[in-house]
């Protein structure tokens, strides 16, 4: 029969290297699958797709976020965790131990474990406009929390795309930093909450772009400087002078291999215990932004990695 694993943490973002330093530590010898490109991102999460990281307690300098990322992976192995590029595709969690197949070997004898820890993020969605890759980083984001205060976006005009809730919050978010917030949004009123949407429309930087979708960005060989935007009742369009691009259309919680396995929102999220790890299933846990769709930070997500590895600890202590 297969090894039996105290510990599978799944995922590569600073929930799962931080659960990963929690469980090696204790002596659980963790083992951390990093996925290969799951969810469209490399291992390492969302932070590789950033440059600089501000808000991340110890560097009072920021740092940039693949070189945080790296960090977090060696502070893991330092302390004994496995760690293995391969994705999970698919869980048993019917009976225990749970039973774990990575892509490309599903065919074969699963992995066997304990206990499980589910750290595989959330991917914010974009949208495919000619200038995105370009300009990715150089102007244009997904998380104004983030980036917002980054010098590039200050006193210069800046674009939301999006009309719900989370692009309202972001955009009042952005009018600290830039001279003036355009929200473009494809209908005529928002979607976001009653409250929200009129303390954004009445907010004096705020100018609402209805009607409308981006149709492409555009700039010079340092940033974005411009975006294209095209009315959808007219047909016609114009070109809005930015620094900063945000797209703030939503989040996917990267949950396919548990549906069915474990219990999960509406939105697909995992549903978490309030103020706990804890899933539905004993002995499986989740942490990150994966369970988390309000303060998605990297230092939230290492939080709830260490409360899940505690948690997974005691819980193993008193199993035996
Ligand atoms: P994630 O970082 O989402 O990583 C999870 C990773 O696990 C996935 O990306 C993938 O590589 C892997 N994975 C997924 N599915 C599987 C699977 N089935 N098997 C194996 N592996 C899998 N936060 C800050 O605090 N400061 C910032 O400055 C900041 N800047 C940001 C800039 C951008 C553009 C974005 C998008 C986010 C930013 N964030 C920032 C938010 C921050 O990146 C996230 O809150 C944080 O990374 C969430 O960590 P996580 O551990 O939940 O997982």
């Amino acid at each position: 029969m297969s090894e039996i694993h105290n510990v599978v943490i799944i995922g590569s973002g600073p929930a799962a290297h931080t659960a990963a330093v929690y469980a090696a530590r204790a002596e659980l010898s963790p083992v951390l699958y990093e996925g290969f490109m799951a969810g469209g991102i490399a291992a390492g999460g969302q932070l590789t797709t950033t440059t600089e990281v501000e808000n991340y307690p110890g560097f009072p300098e920021g740092i940039s976020g693949p070189e945080l990322m790296d960090k977090m992976r060696a502070q893991s192995t330092r302390f004994g965790t496995k760690i293995i590029t391969e994705t999970i595709a698919k869980v048993d969690f019917s009976e225990r131990p749970f039973k774990l197949w990575p892509e490309h070997k599903l065919d074969k004898d699963p992995i066997l474990a304990k206990s499980v820890i589910i750290s595989t993020g959330a991917t914010a969605k974009t949208l495919d406009i000619p200038g995105k890759d370009n300009y990715w980083q150089r102007g244009i984001s997904a998380c104004a929390v983030c980036d917002g205060a980054l010098p590039i976006f200050r006193d210069v005009p800046l674009a939301v795309i999006g009309g719900g809730d989370s692009a309202a919050e972001e955009a009042t978010y952005l009018t600290k930093y830039g001279s003036t917030v355009y929200v473009v949004h494809r209908r005529d009123e928002l979607r976001a909450s009653a409250i929200m949407a009129k303390r954004l429309v009445e907010n004096p930087k705020v100018e609402m772009v209805w009607n409308s979708v981006i149709e492409s960005a555009g700039g010079d060989d340092k940033q974005i400087r411009n975006i294209t935007v095209k009315n959808v009742n007219d047909g016609s369009s114009k070109t809005l002078d930015v620094g900063g691009l945000f797209f703030a259309i939503g989040h996917k919680p990267n949950t396919d291999p548990f549906v069915g396995q474990i219990d999960l929102d509406e939105e697909g999220y995992i549903k978490t215990v309030p103020g706990t790890a804890r899933t539905n299933i004993e002995g499986v846990y989740a942490a990150g932004d994966v369970q988390d769709k309000k303060y998605r930070q990297a230092i939230t997500a290492a939080g709830s990695g260490c409360m899940a590895a505690l948690e997974a600890e005691r819980w193993l202590s008193e199993q035996d």
